[in-house]
């Protein structure tokens, strides 16, 4: 994710109800020790989302089948299938659904019970599930593209219909699914929609069926994929093709009307990503392209294969040209760099940002003269002002009440390219290098936490770096910068908040 490219109105707030439901559940509960535990929200003990994820379950495939009514302010049709293994024995099956409502669930083919718990809907098979055992269940529902109040994200509305936005923790507002990038899967995506509109969704196209003024097309991911990165475009789109490095094929999905202004910027892509290759190795998925959408979100986001963007960060030349540039390789770095290569928790989000931070930056000095030392000093300038607001890189505070995308703030970002600037300075280019590369191919495809990558760190450098990480990643203060004695960092203003 990039914040606040364009500007944007103000985000509504919210109040999370989630602690307070489960103090009272609790509460119940010792009251009346004899009946069944009552229904409880759960979480994978995530530090910055409690409730995110549930336990108990690892998803090996969703199957997502939408129905487009043909208008962005109805609720779709859906039917969200499940395949999953249990790791614990269940007599319940928490899933993340807080938006939208439930017709009907099924367990295995049978019908199950089924309630609300906090952000959560909570299955109730007729048996325990053993563990160790395949799961299916299939849950109908409405998914509703009109944000309740206080839930931002998840369905984006554009002006010709629908793109997707569900960082960090936004897709259960679309579907049922255990939202936490942990848990990845793979994904098969059916969007029925009428005619006049064209479907775009993560992975490749698997074909198209037409009935009665509908067409339906599916999509499916060839790599697995967190919820999070889900992305369905629903709009009247045309969708360019071209060729990447090793014959990759390149699609961006823009509005048909802008497809001559656009074209110039589409037409840098294969070479960005020849760029990114030259860094780290192979690209790590079967496609990938930009969705250019007609909406003011107040961010890009690298949902997998197919990056969302603001049409108008390329239509209003609000910035120059090799700062839009470098924000196209900000969201295509991600695709290896938490994306291929997950979070383990979102505490670990400076592995996504901090990366995408500095192949941006990298990408501007090779390609437009940018110095990289320039922007590092003057992020070491800001560092200590950033972790007294936002926490540590690898230690984030949580985000503010209803505005959970704060956690995106400028300690996971430049503060977290400094870390990395840091390190290239402890342990020189090459073994940086390799680290970078050797990174993206041993986690492709997983998830990998903060420190899973200073182990990594440490044995490519041939040293123990532990101490050097616990100061730049945990400490209060910014550490002296290696071969920068000189640099400064100047002390946070009293009383600024994040
Ligand atoms: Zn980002």
């Amino acid at each position: 994710m990039l914040l606040n490219v364009i500007p944007t109105p103000a985000r509504p707030r919210s109040r999370r109800v989630t602690a307070a439901l489960l103090a009272s559940a609790v509460s119940v509960c010792l009251i009346a020790a004899s009946a069944p535990d009552p229904a409880v929200p759960l979480g994978v003990g995530d530090r910055l989302f409690p409730t995110l994820g549930n336990p108990g379950y690892d998803v090996e495939s969703y199957d997502l089948r939408f129905t487009y009514p043909g208008s962005n302010d109805k609720p779709l049709t859906a039917v969200t299938t499940i395949d999953a293994v249990t790791t614990e024995t269940l007599d319940r099956v928490n899933l993340d659904f807080a938006h939208g409502s439930v017709r009907s669930v099924e367990v295995d083919g049978a019908p199950a019970r089924f309630t609300r718990a906090g952000e959560d809907l909570v299955v109730t098979p007729d048996e325990p599930l053993p563990a160790g055992s395949p799961l299916r269940i299939t849950v109908r529902h409405t998914s509703d593209p009109v944000s309740a109040k206080g839930q931002d994200g998840g369905w984006v509305r554009t002006k010709d219909g629908l793109a997707m936005a569900a960082q960090a923790d936004a897709a259960h507002l679309v579907y049922p699914c255990n939202d936490h990038p942990s848990d990845k899967a793979l994904f098969t995506i059916h969007v029925t929609a009428p005619d006049a509109y064209t479907v775009v969704a993560n992975g490749l196209p698997e074909g198209t069926r037409r009935a009665r003024g509908t067409t339906t097309w599916t999509y499916r991911t060839g790599h697995p994929m967190a919820t999070e990165l889900t992305q369905v475009s629903i709009g009247r789109s045309a969708v360019l093709h071209r060729r990447g490095p090793h014959g990759l094929p390149v699609r961006d999905v823009i509005p048909r009307a802008d497809r001559a202004a656009l074209e110039p910027w589409l037409r840098k892509t294969p070479g960005q990503i020849a760029w990114m290759e030259s860094k780290v190795g192979r690209y790590p998925f079967e496609t990938y392209g930009l969705l250019m959408a007609q909406a003011q979100t107040g961010f890009e986001l690298e949902t997998q294969t197919l990056s969302l963007f603001e049409k108008e960060l390329f239509t209003q030349s609000v910035y120059p040209k090799w700062y839009v540039d470098s924000i196209m390789v900000h969201e295509l770095s991600h695709q290896w760099f938490g994306n291929s290569v997950a979070p383990r928790t979102w505490s670990d989000v400076w592995l996504n940002e901090g990366h995408a931070t500095w192949y941006e930056a990298l990408y501007a000095e090779e390609k437009a003269h940018q110095p990289m030392e320039k922007r590092m000093k003057a992020a070491y300038r800001l560092s200590d002002s950033w972790r007294a607001a936002g926490g540590p890189p690898a230690r984030p505070k949580g985000p503010k009440p209803g505005q959970k995308i704060s956690i995106f703030r400028p300690n996971v970002y430049d503060g977290a390219a400094l870390v990395l600037y840091a390190l290239r300075q402890e342990i020189g280019r090459p073994a940086f290098e390799r680290l970078e590369r050797t990174w993206v191919s041993v986690n492709r495809d997983g998830a990998a936490s903060t420190a899973d990558f200073t182990d990594l760190a440490s044995a490519v450098a041939a040293r123990d770096l532990s101490g050097f990480f616990e100061a730049w990643l945990y400490g209060e203060k910014t550490p002296p910068m290696p071969g920068h004695p000189d640099w400064r960092s100047d002390a946070p203003k009293a009383g600024k908040k994040a």
